[in-house]
């Protein structure tokens, strides 16, 4: 295990005060025994000073006794060891020894020690002793020596002692301060930093507590910096939370919380056994009010369209935003469809209240997709497909409108999806195919030209309508190379036929909303060049909803095709939005009126008056009109009186294929092929797919 912090500081402090203390007793004992060895010295002199003063008298005077009175007298002191007097030649005079004395038992153990002398010898240099000699004179004349030995012993016995005793203290000393200083670290330095570290690891777990600040010092200081920047981390959670999980525009929740919240509705609604029903919203045209109000205001009605959704609904409901112009609600414990349906009509209702934005008044439609758990799907996914393709459907079915998923749906689903696939092969495997549709002059009905119509060939499913594929080549994007090859296609038509010499009036070739974006015009100049083809021998049939995208662009798409020379002709005019401002605002040259006008021609009053209308209209603005799906000698009379210039329908002409097309304008060339009367007219168009 490895010592902590706690533990380092402590045997660093232990470590120093040791040594520390341990040096200072060192010198503080070594200081004492000096002064106690000095003292022994001097008592020894004071001793010695004596002696030799009191002695001449007793050694002149032979007085022994006196003498050794003194020696026993010095030898009795304590430490004394020996006191000897000698006389000048060495002679011991007078001598007392303690043989009690450790020193003397050390060195003369079971011993008597009578030879002076050879005592003497022997304890001198002995550490154990200090040796003190001083002489004895009278008048300047020596007497004698008197040699005093003093034993150390006491003196390290008190050393040993006071050296034990110092350790002792010195030992609890530092224990005692280890211990207090240990406790001080403990409670000032090591229990904030073990707190800190914990609330550090915590941030590592995405936790983020706050820790406790007690102290100013710099662990104070440290703390507060470590909760400044919790509460930071905190902020840029929270910011970063609202920005993964909620739209910035309406404050809704988004596709990332939609999901999360679906997931719980699951898990709640299975264990409750419930069911949920979820609404995929999907403002209609909403990329018309961006184009036309600016993107200010469209912004401001997905802001409204999020609180009005919100305010139609309850508490537990769930409102978000997927994306774009899509909202979804979740509406838990629905017991029964008419519930659902009810739901549904006041969330359409509520976003086609008409409202003020930006000083305009809109009215926003929408279509609503409901799939409901568990009876369209159990999981996240299933139930986000099922409900995004019943919208799909509403949409398809007319504007705010709803529709539950159904599981027809999906079969629709996955035939289109199959479609899509065949249809991407369908140019290279030769299944697509120009016809051509005679269009007549009704005065003297002559033949001008066709409309190209396009046939796609399937080599299962049989023939499929333009009206069916076409829709779907523009969702996906393919109709870019498919109407280019539509268009690559009439021009080589037009061109070979040129070449053999038949004039075969002009071409209508329909022309898609996503094509006319992709710079027609510069293509059409291009295959005009490579086929040596007029631009009078072509007119573009381009329908309303063309004119509904970006105005700017349409318009100078429109004015580079005219400066090309190319004849515009607005198709199924009548069927789309607001036809009269547009056909003020961009220039056409041809107007085809909708079959489904000239149905009703002549006994519908209804389509009578709007047709004239039409005419009338047309006529003001100097436009060519085509009656389209014309069937009968009525209709064809009627639009004849009426004044209307061409017409095209099953009366005249079927669509036909290009090798019957071609027989057909080679009889007429031929001038075996003046119009017939109507009752055999259908059997002219032959080859016809239609
Ligand atoms: P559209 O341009 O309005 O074409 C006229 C449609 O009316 C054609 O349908 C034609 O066959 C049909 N029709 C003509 N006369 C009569 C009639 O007397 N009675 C009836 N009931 N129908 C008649 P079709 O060929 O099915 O084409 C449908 C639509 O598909 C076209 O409508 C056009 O919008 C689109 N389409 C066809 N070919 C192309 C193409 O090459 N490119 C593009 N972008 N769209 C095309
Ligand atoms: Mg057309
Ligand atoms: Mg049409």
């Amino acid at each position: 295990m490895r010592p902590g912090l706690g533990a380092k500081f402590t045997l660093t402090v232990l470590t120093i005060l040791a040594g520390t203390m341990a040096v200072s007793t060192f010198y503080s004992l070594n200081t004492s025994s000096r002064f106690y060895e000095e003292q022994l010295v001097e008592r020894g002199h004071a001793l010695g000073g004596l002696i030799a003063l009191v002695s001449p008298e007793a050694i002149l005077g032979f007085d022994y006794l006196l003498l050794n009175n003194y020696t026993r007298e010095v030898s009795s002191q304590q430490d004394v060891v020996y006191g000897v007097i000698m006389s000048p030649q060495g002679t011991p005079i007078s001598a007392h020894i303690k043989d009690s004395d450790p020193v003397i038992k050390k060195y003369f153990a079971g011993q008597k020690s009578n030879d002076i002398q050879k005592l003497l010898e022997r304890l001198n240099g002995r550490a154990e002793l200090i040796q003190l000699e001083f002489p004895i004179a009278h008048n300047g004349v020596l007497l004698g020596r008197f040699l005093v030995g003093i034993s150390r012993q006491s003196l390290q016995n008190e050393f040993r002692r006071q050296l034990i005793i110092q350790v002792l203290v010195l030992t609890a000393l530092v224990l005692f301060l280890s211990a207090a200083i240990h406790v001080v670290f403990r409670f000032n330095v090591l229990f904030p930093i073990r707190k800190l570290m914990a609330a550090s690891q915590k941030v590592g777990r995405g936790q983020y507590t706050l820790v406790e600040v007690k102290s100013t010092d710099e662990l104070g200081m440290l703390a507060r910096a470590f909760n400044a920047m919790i509460e930071e981390i905190r902020r840029e959670q929270a910011n970063l939370h609202r920005q993964a999980n909620f739209d910035l525009l309406t404050g809704l929740p988004n596709r990332m919380m939609a999901l999360d919240r679906i997931g719980q509705e699951i898990n709640r609604a299975r264990r409750a056994r419930q069911r949920f029903a979820m609404f995929f919203i999907d403002l209609d045209n909403f990329k018309d009010v961006n184009d036309s109000l600016g993107h200010a205001v469209g912004d401001d009605l997905l802001v409204a369209t999020g609180v009005r959704v919100r305010a139609t609904l309850r508490d537990a409901d769930t409102v978000a935003r997927l994306g774009g112009d899509e909202f979804l609600v979740l509406a838990p414990d629905v017991v029964n469809e008419a519930q659902v349906e009810e739901i549904a009509d006041r969330l359409i209702k509520a976003i086609s209240e008409p409202q003020d934005l930006n000083g305009r008044k809109v009215v926003a439609r929408c279509s609503v997709g409901i799939a409901l758990y568990p009876d369209n799907g159990e999981s996240v996914e299933t139930l986000m497909a099922n409900a995004d393709n019943a919208m799909y459907q509403a949409k398809a079915t007319g504007q705010g409108s709803a529709k539950f998923f159904t599981e027809e749906m999906n079969i629709r689903l996955r035939e289109r999806m199959q479609m899509e696939q065949d249809l991407n092969l369908a140019i290279e495997l030769g299944q697509l195919a120009l016809n051509f549709q005679p269009i007549f002059s009704t005065a003297g009905q002559h033949h001008r030209g066709a409309e190209v119509l396009l046939r796609w060939h399937h080599p299962e499913k049989g023939t499929i309508s333009p009206a069916v594929f076409i829709p779907l080549a523009e969702a996906t994007g393919q109709i870019v190379g498919i109407g280019d090859w539509v268009l690559e296609q009439a021009f080589r038509s037009l061109s070979s036929w040129r070449d053999r010499g038949i004039s075969p009036g002009f071409l209508a070739v329909n022309i898609s909303r996503i094509q006319f974006k992709k710079r027609l015009s510069k293509r059409l100049a291009e295959l005009m060049s490579i086929y040596q083809v007029p631009s009078t021998a072509l007119e573009l049939e381009i329908t309303e909803s063309v004119l509904l995208d970006d105005h700017s662009q349409i318009a100078e798409e429109l004015t580079a095709l005219r400066s090309i020379g190319m004849t515009l002709s607005l198709d199924d005019f009548g069927t789309g939005y607001s036809s009269l401002s547009y056909l003020k605002r961009f220039k056409f040259d041809v107007l085809k009126i909708d079959r489904s006008f000239v149905a009703g021609l002549p006994d519908s009053p209804d389509d009578v008056s709007l047709v004239k209308a039409i005419l009338a209209m047309a006529n003001g603005l100097d436009l060519r009109v085509v009656a389209e799906g014309v069937e009968n000698n009525d209709q064809l009379s009627f639009l004849t009186m009426q004044g209307c210039d061409l017409a095209q329908g099953y009366l005249l002409g079927k669509p036909m294929s290009r090798e019957a097309y071609l027989s057909y304008l080679t009889n007429l060339q031929a001038g075996s092929a003046a119009l017939p009367p109507s009752a055999n007219r259908n059997e002219r168009t032959i080859g016809s797919s239609s």
